[in-house]
């Protein structure tokens, strides 16, 4: 059995104001609030963190925010700090999201700034990797895959590495209703574990978990979640409605 807890994480992305936010997490922590089997986090967008976060208030789940900017304060017009979410009880962050990256051209380098700035603020990075259609096309995958990570995790220390969860999403499986085959997904995962094993030690490697994302719902989760080295789930549109969502934390936990 792997020492890994599943994680599942929704990314609400664009979607859903503070008082929307509000009833999603209400029916959320009803189902699974009080679940210590499967960790997991809830991302809202920013404008309702502090709502989500105070019905959170005395469950398990965890609040995450889907961005920050690497910088503690200043003139960054329209950006969020690292302190700005713990101030706000936030606990996790999705970095490098595929969105992020192609609509608004965030490079490996700077995804790294962010992922340092959150560890330095206690904040868990949800760091996620993946090819596009034409990467995989080209027999790409795991050269694309091997400079994300590396790059974005130059200079995390050893003894932070285990804060981190990588997320494997290959772009063409976002939000279109293709998902990764449970052989391809675990094929990268696996890889994914060798650079950690490479950059951190096996010891530090192995208790790093690493999430699929990509068209995750309950019809395929199970056998996605049932592969040595997929550790749970980043998840969009099912985490959009809160039965969808609370049936993914059912079989994450069934698939421990
Ligand atoms: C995501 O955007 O992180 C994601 C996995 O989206 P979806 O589940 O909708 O494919």
């Amino acid at each position: 059995m792997s020492q890994r807890k599943k994680l599942l994480a929704g990314n609400w992305k664009m979607n859903k104001t503070s008082a929307d936010a509000g009833a999603l997490v209400r029916e959320i922590t009803a189902a699974a609030g009080q679940r210590t089997d499967v960790d997991i986090v809830v991302c809202p967008p920013f404008t309702a963190l502090e709502s989500a976060g105070k019905m959170l208030d005395g469950s398990a789940v965890r609040l995450g925010a889907q961005n920050l900017h690497p910088e503690k304060n200043g003139a960054f017009t329209g950006e969020i700090s690292a302190d700005m979410l713990r101030a706000l009880f936030v606990s996790h962050v999705i970095l490098g999201h595929s969105e992020r990256r192609t609509l608004f051209a965030e490079s490996d380098a700077f995804i790294n700034l962010k992922v340092l700035a959150a560890l330095k603020h206690q904040l868990r990075p949800i760091f996620c990797v993946g090819e596009t259609l034409a990467e995989r096309e080209a027999g790409a995958t795991l050269r694309v895959v091997q400079t994300q990570v590396e790059r974005g995790l130059v200079g995390v220390a050893k003894e932070q590495a285990t804060e981190v969860a990588v997320a494997y999403e290959p772009v063409w499986a976002i939000g279109t209703g293709k998902v990764a085959t449970k052989e391809q997904a675990q094929e990268v995962h696996a890889f994914i574990r060798s650079l950690l094993t490479k950059h951190f030690g096996d010891a530090v490697a192995q208790k790093i978990r690493i999430l699929y994302g990509g068209s995750m719902k309950p019809s395929n989760a199970p056998e996605l979640l049932a592969q040595p080295d997929i550790d749970g789930g980043l998840i969009g549109g099912a985490s959009l409605e809160a039965r969808s969502f609370v049936e993914l934390v059912t079989a994450a936990a069934a698939a421990k």
